[in-house]
């Protein structure tokens, strides 16, 4: 305990509060398991928060990010580098899309989305068109414009002023979405299950709604799929299971496998709406993080991985179903939320790591992100945890 204590007050003493962390300290992890300084061991349903898509230190992931530490570890974006140009076609290929551009985090990508949105607009239309549409309880980031464009008034706090142009619309609500989508919109932007605001899922009438009001009107669609990508759901993007393909789409969580990366997508229509000079990031596009992208990738993509994910889902939600206290599971694929009837999320929670299982809240419902590579091993002692608990 003493370790534990001294490392948890050292912090606190230097690093800002911004956060309510719990009183563990995480030494390292192998597969799904990660271990605190004490020794005890968790099991992670968290990927640590979705980004650790390939659970805890995989061998292919480690060696594919040490041999690009010693090859090359940075270098400006003056220049090219074979590690980004190989990431960027295959997450390219995978996806459809015709072109990519590099940040470090899931805000930077939904910031660069609406900075192309905008200047799409702007260069075709001209000023007056710059408003985007976002969903109210949706959850885009932290910078101030991404805090401006989430529909939580929770968020609009203490930072005055925030970045105008944002119009928020109800999840779900055809009619409120065409009385606000006028000629002062350039883009409507969304997350297929809302991940932060509850594990909420968009209903396939109003998406489908969204697509089409857009194409009719060339307002751009945007899908953020920071915490949906990247085969969480069993598909590659979210967007695969309704049907669609948005104009952009963002990536980040567990895009590298645990290493900074955000990415923003774009088909052919905007592709080449920023020139030299109107974007860009020092970071973006870190080789180290790009070789962790390309093992994902590689893993993500062989055969059968994906029905897997989407059969793990499954396992899980039927298990979690048969538990009295649960009301109801809500999400696709390895991305669930789990509401209680009784009994507090944060709780659960709590118990939950004292029993050695990492589990996540989003709102009042149990949030589950396992690593896609998790074995029913390890899903079994999870859930048996859960049942405990719950029972
Ligand atoms: C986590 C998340 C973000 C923010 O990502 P950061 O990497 O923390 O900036 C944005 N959108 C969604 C849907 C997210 O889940």
């Amino acid at each position: 305990m003493a370790a534990n204590n001294d490392t948890i007050e050292q912090f606190n003493k230097y690093v800002m509060h911004s956060y309510g962390r719990y009183d563990v300290v995480m030494d390292k992890g192998e597969h799904e398991t990660a271990t605190d300084e004490n020794g005890k061991e968790y099991i992670d349903f968290g990927s640590g928060i979705g980004t650790n898509s390939l659970g805890y230190c995989n061998d292919e992931w480690v060696e594919a990010i040490c041999s690009q530490a010693h090859k090359i570890q940075h270098t400006s974006n003056y220049y090219y580098t074979k590690v980004q140009a190989d990431f960027a076609k295959e997450l390219c290929e995978t996806t459809g899309y015709s072109k990519m551009f590099f940040g470090n985090s899931g805000a930077e990508a939904n910031e660069c989305a609406i900075k192309i949105a905008r200047k799409y607009s702007f260069d075709k239309y001209g000023k007056g068109r710059h408003n985007i549409i976002t969903l109210v309880n949706s959850f885009h980031g932290r910078t101030l414009c991404t805090l401006s464009a989430t529909g939580q008034d929770v968020f609009h706090n203490y930072f005055f002023p925030f970045v105008d142009g944002f119009i928020n619309v109800e999840a779900n609500n055809i009619d409120d979405l065409r009385a606000k989508l006028d000629d002062t919109v350039c883009a409507v932007m969304f997350e297929y299950i809302q991940g932060e605001g509850g594990v909420m899922q968009l209903d396939q009438a109003f998406v489908d709604e969204i697509f089409k009001l857009c194409a009719e009107k060339d307002v751009l669609t945007i899908a953020d799929e920071v915490q949906t990508g990247v085969g969480r759901t069993g598909k590659f993007l979210c967007g695969e299971k309704y049907g669609h393909k948005a104009d952009l789409t963002t990536l980040a969580k567990g895009l590298a496998g645990g290493v900074p990366i955000g990415v923003c997508l774009a088909d052919e229509k905007c592709a080449d709406v920023f020139t030299p000079g109107t974007h860009g990031s020092t970071f973006g596009g870190n080789p180290i993080c790009c070789a962790g992208g390309l093992a994902v990738l590689k893993e993500v993509n062989s055969n059968g991985f994906l029905e897997e994910v989407a059969k793990k889902g499954d396992y899980i939600r039927n298990n979690l179903l048969k538990i009295p206290e649960v009301e109801s599971v809500s999400g696709i694929g390895l991305m669930i939320g789990v509401k209680l009837k009784t009994k507090k999320a944060a709780d659960v929670v709590k118990k939950a790591l004292e029993n050695g299982l990492l589990l996540l809240t989003a709102k009042e419902k149990v949030r589950l992100l396992p690593p896609l590579t998790i074995t029913y091993e390890e899903i079994d002692k999870g859930l048996s945890i859960i049942k405990d608990i719950l029972n």
